[in-house]
């Protein structure tokens, strides 16, 4: 068995720095607050459903604000998901980002303010096409290890292309949503046929997720260089994975139904724009790459912390500075042949996993295949999920001036399967 505490040096790396504090602090001094910028949302707020904006533990209606300072803006914002204002474009997210920081600092958002607990949170966006990369090379070549132990773990196209499965859009929920164990049919690798049941090897995958505004036309490609026109912001991701029911149905066409029972994304869409202060040149890459994934010329990695977080024990600091793919090279990748993008595209990075075994972001890797279960309290040996777990992955990243933006978290608790 694995003991958390024995986890190496870097997984520990600004455990007493609590990058989460003002996530949680009550009230909050929202003039304070806004040079992180905001988050977007969508959420019931006194029965009316509409766009909302987040500063620490505040939020803010942005369409009764609208009502009230900027009638036009009402259309895109009196509504139930993000969608109308990601297909309104670059220049309108940062005019509105630019009209909620002015609101807020004029105090002319107050009287449209709730406290975060006042408001119940949608899905923020109405999810068109799923797709979900593979794009951590430590995570691929522990997967690799893991479920094809006598090969080569990586497969000869990984560092040429950011490899990549259509996933279900319409199985894509907002965080708090509770997980039913998916039933599905399994086959260990002795036994003489497969069995139908419930899942036995219940995992997370701690990935981040970019949201698709502006669409294109179906034939023409988007260059990796203007990714920022269309891609809006990034939501936090927990790709459940029944790794039984993956690893019997996935030769030769990939995943499927050990995926598509749930995907569960952040309540909250952070801009890409509110990431300023976060942004990394890519790593090195082994290999010549083809001209259409060439890095755009400024920074396109993303200073990323997360936390991956079971019954309220932190398990895991995964880093996504350091994947392999970032989200301009998948975009180019997506539209390469021609496909169009839709306004509410999704596309997530695939599990971030780094060097070390504290920074590994699924339960398969962490436990090396069920094999070393690690130790919670009470005497708890976690190998896969059981019913009624809770899971919590938390991201933050560098802000401006030396301050935090806390990404929106994404929970969701196990319930015993349906059969
Ligand atoms: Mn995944």
């Amino acid at each position: 068995m694995t003991s958390l505490s024995a986890a190496p040096g870097t997984a520990t790396e600004g455990a007493a720095t609590a990058p989460h504090a003002e996530w949680a602090r009550p009230g909050g001094d929202l003039r304070a607050l806004v040079a992180g910028g905001a988050a977007y949302g969508a959420a019931s707020v006194d029965g009316a459903c509409g766009v909302v904006a987040r500063h620490g533990s505040q939020v803010v209606d942005l369409a009764a604000l609208a009502r009230a300072t900027r009638r036009d803006l009402v259309d895109i914002l009196a509504a139930p998901s993000l969608n109308r204002l990601l297909a309104a474009g670059r220049r309108t997210w940062q005019d509105v980002d630019a009209w909620v920081a002015s609101a807020i600092a004029t105090g002319a958002a107050d009287r449209f303010c709730h406290h975060a607990d006042e408001v119940r949170m949608l899905l923020p966006v109405d999810v068109a096409d799923y797709v979900d990369f593979y794009a951590s090379e430590d995570h691929a070549t522990n997967a690799g290890k893991i479920f094809r132990p006598n090969a080569d773990p990586l497969l000869p196209n990984w560092k040429h292309l950011p490899v990549c499965y259509h996933g279900r859009a319409g199985t894509v929920v907002v965080s708090g949503t509770p997980i039913v164990r998916p039933c599905g049919q399994r086959k260990a690798p002795r036994a003489p046929a497969p069995v139908f049941g419930p899942t036995e090897r219940l995992d997370v995958e701690v990935e981040l997720g970019f949201v698709v505004g502006l669409g294109s036309q179906l034939g023409d490609r988007v260059a990796a260089r203007a990714w920022r026109d269309h891609v809006f912001g990034v939501v936090v991701v927990n790709d459940w994975s029944a790794r039984d029911i993956q690893a019997w149905e996935s030769a030769p066409l990939g995943p499927m139904l050990g995926k598509s029972f749930a995907t569960s994304i952040s309540a909250w869409v952070t801009p890409l724009d509110a990431l300023s202060a976060a942004w990394l040149d890519p790593p090195r890459r082994d290999v010549a790459l083809l001209d259409y994934l060439a890095d755009p010329p400024e920074p396109s990695a993303l200073d990323i912390r997360l936390e991956l977080v079971v019954n309220g024990e932190v398990i895991s600091r995964p880093r996504f500075a350091g994947m392999y793919w970032t989200a301009a090279q998948q975009l180019a990748h997506l539209t390469a042949n021609g496909a169009s993008l839709r306004t509410g595209d999704l596309y997530a990075s695939g599990t971030i996993s780094g060097p070390t075994p504290g920074e590994r972001g699924c339960l398969l890797e962490l436990t090396w295949g069920g094999e070393q279960p690690l130790a919670l309290a009470e005497n708890r040996a976690l190998s896969y999920l059981d019913d009624g777990d809770e899971v919590v992955i938390r991201a933050s990243a560098p802000g401006p001036a030396g301050s935090v933006v806390t990404l929106g978290e994404v929970a969701g608790s196990i319930e015993p399967a349906r059969w």
